[in-house]
């Protein structure tokens, strides 16, 4: 009997792992065809000098709009498309839709896009990027370039130079999540950073005078010492942003502000504020 039952239960984890598996591969294929169809778009989360409320740029994240399963977080696929090999593309429809949205925006608010570590292993990662720029008439000193410490592990010296070619053109790097990778410190040294930007668990739940407050005191010094202007993500309340106010200058982003939105959204946000560049329709370039 106990043989028995032993065999049900190996059945039954069978069976478990075969859905998993097939629902994994479901996925992996969702993805691809989804890259192919363009079903990944970008969403922008408002990124604002705390201290005078001014509206600085936005955040670009992507969600995945399946026909199946509906909107779909990165956290999810991601990870997925860096290990199929689909990311390279993925990131470059999106911020070919990035570019093309905020090309009608003010042009004094800047684009932050978020990049893979499997992305800097492309040695031509740099050059696709400029290319990316030129064609969709784009200024290189409106995007920042957020990495996090995992992209920093593996051959530090090309992705040094890659990176050195991109700030050469007026692009923008930020040090991603900062606060809760793996020797956080020593990355501070490895590239020239333009940004540091301290992780939302250090923020959210921050009040004063607990643990994360001296923390997030400590970074904002180190950012001053390093002349690595600050940004703090996941500010949710307003007691959170008196406190962070307190602390120095900086740009905030977070719910309190604004979730993430679709292109429209923003379009119709910005033309409320008067942010909005009228796109010039393309018999006007002749007419000057
Ligand atoms: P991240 O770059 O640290 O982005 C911030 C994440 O925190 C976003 O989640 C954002 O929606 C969320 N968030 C912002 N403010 C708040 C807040 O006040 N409270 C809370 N609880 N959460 C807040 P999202 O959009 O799910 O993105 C998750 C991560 O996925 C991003 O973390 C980024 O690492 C990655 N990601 C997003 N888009 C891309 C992309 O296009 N390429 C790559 N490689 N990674 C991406
Ligand atoms: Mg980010
Ligand atoms: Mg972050
Ligand atoms: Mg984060």
């Amino acid at each position: 009997h106990a043989k028995k039952q032993g065999k049900n239960r190996f059945y039954w984890f069978e069976d478990t792992m075969e859905n998993e598996l097939r629902f994994r591969n479901q996925l992996e294929t969702g993805i691809r065809v989804g890259v192919e169809r363009g079903e990944f778009v970008p969403h922008y989360e408002q990124q604002v000098d705390i201290a005078t409320g001014k509206l600085m740029g936005f955040e670009m994240l992507a969600r995945w709009q399946s026909p199946k399963l509906g909107l779909v977080s990165p956290d999810i696929f991601i990870p997925i498309a860096e290990e199929i090999g689909v990311i390279g593309d993925m990131s470059e429809s999106l911020m070919r839709q990035a570019f093309t949205d905020a090309r009608d925006w003010d042009p004094s608010l800047t684009v932050s896009v978020n990049i893979s570590p499997v992305q800097l292993r492309d040695p031509w990662f740099s050059q696709k990027i400029l290319k990316l720029l030129v064609e969709c008439n784009f200024p290189p000193q409106r995007l920042d370039i957020e990495i996090t410490e995992s992209c920093l592990h593996d051959n530090i010296g090309v992705v040094r130079s890659m990176i050195t070619s991109l700030k050469n053109q007026g692009v923008k790097i930020s040090l991603d999540d900062f606060g809760t990778g793996y020797s956080s410190l020593s990355q501070l040294r490895s590239l020239p950073f333009d940004r540091i930007k301290i992780d939302r668990s250090f923020v959210s739940e921050l009040k004063d005078e607990d643990a994360s407050s001296k923390i997030v005191s400590a970074i904002i010094s180190l950012g001053n010492g390093l002349e690595m202007p600050i940004t703090a993500e996941g500010i949710e309340d307003d007691r959170v942003l008196e406190t962070l106010k307190g602390m120095g200058q900086m740009k905030g982003q977070g719910y309190l502000y604004g979730r993430p939105e679709a292109a429209d959204q923003v379009r119709k946000r910005l033309s409320s504020a008067g942010l909005l560049v009228e796109p010039k329709a393309a018999s006007d370039d002749t007419s000057d």
